[in-house]
């Protein structure tokens, strides 16, 4: 092993429950990377899949002292990372899945890094074949959840140990020290989670890894962590737009705005990037980058998924909901080109578009914010008691600081908030938020008002103030819903002043009995 690198810290001792012989590591020249019986049962870990993101995994775990067993699908891909980043630490080539099971130690522990959905399921099925009893597969892709739950049931009918990670923090992130998530059964963690925490995101010395819960509860995270992303740059782009469609500013002035709000309580990566993304001038038309950029934002399926659980489990997480329409809005190309002659009635913009307006705008984007997380936090909740889970949500909090993409200094007002209340009904209630929210209220009101008078389209913030409104209101109109379907379906009711249900005889003489 080369001086300077760290001693694998599997080498450095065993991990609780899981003795180790102490075996010799090869060499990490990159023409002695290739299988031989000398490499056999050396590597701590296996990384099949290497594109952007096990490639890059992989070399963190090499750069913290791990040898790594490499795989791709296509050879070139292997022989590109060794090639050029060979020298980051020890790996062992293999071309084959049987070369890939038979270079890695007892039990085997091997991390899936390959497109999601049926790629994933023909690599696990293909590694499950290679592996023995005890061994350890860990998916680290974005699975969705429920493929989760049946994967690693079927795994351990093989004796095969099954972890699902969502990891977050992009090819950066997976290099630097991504923020995972691990769910399956806490006796698997342990073996595995000292490595996932060794590479992953440390803040204030924590790692930004934790056991999540069991089966697919970490994938669900990792699908509303998504979720909450897909809200958190909706709204960033509504504040982009309404400073530039209102107040007239400028994308490179407007980079200034962002860099002052990443100073404040907004201070996080999206915040940080957008002013990147503003200042960025087009080399060959040297107008600002976003200004060449076309106007429809892609979608890879998880905020999609996000909504599509949260409809199932009955949770409203309109923020992200908006934000996954607005997308879709940004895509509807014909129907975009023929509302283009729709009229915009009386518009206008309001006289006062300097520094206050910037402040409400900043307000009103914080507010919003706090809203989109207090809802994906509720439909975590919701899931945890719906498939058994036990995930803290102050801990999902605590590793969503550092590593992923919603990183923000933000979330650590979240993780003492659960701290103090571990049972908080809804995150607005934590004394925190709420004052912080009564601070931004009137900003926000103000806001959406100017949207809508400026015709400027801003779902994410006035759906995010229409949910707060909503909590806050004692008597919602669905009392008349209420009355409505029983009139339509009997589907009865409560009253305010009775226990038992209820149905008023519509199509007769009106009387109401006990249903
Ligand atoms: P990707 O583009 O999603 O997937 C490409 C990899 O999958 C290649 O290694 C490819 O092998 C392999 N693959 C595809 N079909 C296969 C099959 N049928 N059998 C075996 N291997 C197959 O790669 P990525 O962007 O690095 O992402 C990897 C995983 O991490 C995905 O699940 C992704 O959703 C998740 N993720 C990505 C990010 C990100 O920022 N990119 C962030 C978090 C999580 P070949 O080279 O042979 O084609």
């Amino acid at each position: 092993m080369p001086a300077g690198r760290p001693v694998s810290p599997i080498d450095a001792g065993p991990l609780p429950g899981n003795p180790w012989t102490t075996l010799r590591h090869m060499s990490t020249e990159r023409e002695d990377a290739q299988p031989t019986s000398d490499t056999n049962g050396t590597a701590d870990i296996g990384v099949t899949g290497l594109a952007v993101m096990g490639s890059n995994i992989a070399r963190n775990f090499a750069r913290h002292g791990y040898t790594v067993a490499v795989h791709n699908r296509s050879a070139g891909k292997t022989d590109a990372l060794l090639d050029e980043h060979g020298r980051d630490g020890d790996f062992v080539r293999t071309e084959t899945i049987e070369e890939f099971a038979a270079a890695l130690r007892s039990p085997r522990r091997a991390l899936v890094m390959v497109q999601a959905g049926a790629p994933t399921d023909a690599v696990i099925d293909a590694l499950a074949e290679a592996f023995d009893e005890g061994d350890i597969i860990i998916d680290g892709g974005n699975s969705l959840y429920t493929d989760t739950i049946r994967r690693e049931k079927a795994m351990a009918d093989r004796g095969i140990r099954f972890i699902g990670a969502g990891i977050s923090g992009g090819e950066e992130g997976a290099l630097e020290g991504p923020s995972i998530m691990p769910g399956g059964p806490a006796s698997s963690y342990e073996v595995v989670g000292p490595m996932l925490e060794d590479i992953s995101a440390k803040v204030d010395g924590t790692a930004c890894c934790t056991h999540i819960g069991e089966d697919g509860s970490g994938h669900f995270v990792k699908m509303v962590h998504n979720g909450i992303e897909y809200s958190d740059m909706q709204l960033i782009g509504e504040a982009y737009h309404l400073l530039r469609g209102v107040a007239g500013i400028e994308p490179a002035a407007m980079a200034e705005v962002f860099r002052e709000w990443n100073t404040g309580e907004l201070d996080s990566y999206l915040i940080e990037i957008t002013a990147e993304v503003l200042a960025q001038v087009d080399a060959e038309t040297g107008y600002p980058l976003v200004d060449v950029i076309v106007d429809r934002a892609g979608q890879k399926g998880t905020g999609r998924w996000t909504v599509k659980s949260a409809l199932d489990l009955g949770v409203p997480v309109t923020g992200i909901a908006e934000a996954v329409f607005a997308r879709a809005l940004s895509s509807s190309v014909p129907q975009r080109e023929a509302g283009r002659a729709l009229p915009s009635g009386a518009v206008s913009t309001p006289s006062g578009t300097g520094p206050e307006f910037i402040e409400d705008v900043r307000r009103a984007l914080y507010a919003s914010k706090v809203i989109a997380y207090a809802q994906g936090f509720d439909q975590i909740t919701a899931a945890t008691a719906e498939y058994g889970w036990d995930v803290a949500r102050g801990d999902l909090a605590t590793i969503w600081r550092g590593g992923c993409i919603i990183r923000a200094t933000f979330l650590d007002r979240i993780r003492e908030a659960y701290a103090e209340n571990a049972d908080l009904p809804t995150l607005l209630a934590a004394p925190y938020f709420a004052e912080a929210l009564a601070d931004c209220v009137d900003s926000w009101r103000r806001v959406v008002t100017t949207a809508v008078t400026a015709g400027i389209p801003a779902p994410g913030f006035s759906a995010a103030l229409a949910y707060y409104d909503g909590l806050r209101t004692e008597r919602l109109p669905a009392a008349l819903i209420q009355g409505q379907r029983d009139f339509f379906g009997a589907h009865t009711y409560l009253r305010t002043d009775r226990e038992g249900s209820f149905h008023t005889q519509w199509s007769g003489d009106r009387t109401e009995v006990r249903a």
